[in-house]
């Protein structure tokens, strides 16, 4: 399958497959300010669930990025051909006020950018299904649900394990039922954005 993630509902519909998984595309926002000079030294990648925030330095550590950590963050559903580019007044400055708690020499003065993006949710258990599919040839990867980038190679390495039938000592041990189409959904205490 083309990498559709966004765009993946129209492609299963065509092929009778959009019913088993609630595969939602959702706005992510993200804030990010000219790191002031009161801030000084290394700012590390820090997620802290308390104040419900993730930052880190962007731009050659000239720039400070935030964004969120909570599930009620990832609930805008959108259509990914009409999806706002920018970013909240209100989320950026609830984001900033709680970066404040972790950088308290953080000045309000800063101007706010930031923008939207996309992922899609798999609001059922907030795994990717991947694998072959009932339709020859078309095979699935998609409902990272915000962790495409670190998955991905496991995810590449899956399905070429499923177009191949083959494997090699760099492939991943993960099993292909755990992941797969036809699974039964994964049984989770939480569903967290950092799941
Ligand atoms: C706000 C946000 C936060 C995220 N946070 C995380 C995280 O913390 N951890 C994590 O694991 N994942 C995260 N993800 C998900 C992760 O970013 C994606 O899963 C990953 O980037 C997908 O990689 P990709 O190479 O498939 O696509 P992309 O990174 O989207 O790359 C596709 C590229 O193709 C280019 N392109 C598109 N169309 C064309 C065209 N017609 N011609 C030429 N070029 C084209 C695009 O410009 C883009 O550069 C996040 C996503 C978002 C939106």
């Amino acid at each position: 399958m083309p990498p559709t993630d966004p765009w993946c509902n129209a492609l299963l519909r065509d092929v009778g497959l959009d019913e088993r998984w609630p595969l939602e595309p959702t706005r992510i926002q993200i804030v990010h300010i000219d790191r002031p000079a009161s801030i000084v030294g290394d700012i590390l990648i820090c997620a802290d669930p308390i104040s419900g925030v993730y930052f880190r330095s962007q731009n050659r550590g000239q720039q400070i990025l935030v964004g969120s950590v909570l599930a009620e963050d990832e609930r805008e559903t959108v259509d990914p051909d009409h999806l706002p580019a920018y970013v909240d007044d209100d989320f950026a400055r609830l984001k900033l006020h709680a970066l404040q708690h972790r950088l308290p020499g953080l000045s309000y003065a800063a101007a706010v950018h930031g923008y939207s993006g996309l992922y899609t949710i798999n609001r059922s258990d907030v795994h990717p299904v991947v694998g072959p599919t009932p339709v020859g040839g078309l095979y699935v990867a998609k409902g990272c649900s915000g962790h495409g980038f670190k998955l991905a190679p496991s995810i590449g390495s899956l399905i070429a394990q499923a177009i191949t039938g083959e494997s090699g000592s760099f492939d991943t041990d993960v099993d292909p039922a755990f992941l797969a189409l036809d699974r039964q959904p994964i049984l989770l205490s939480t569903k967290t954005a950092l799941a």
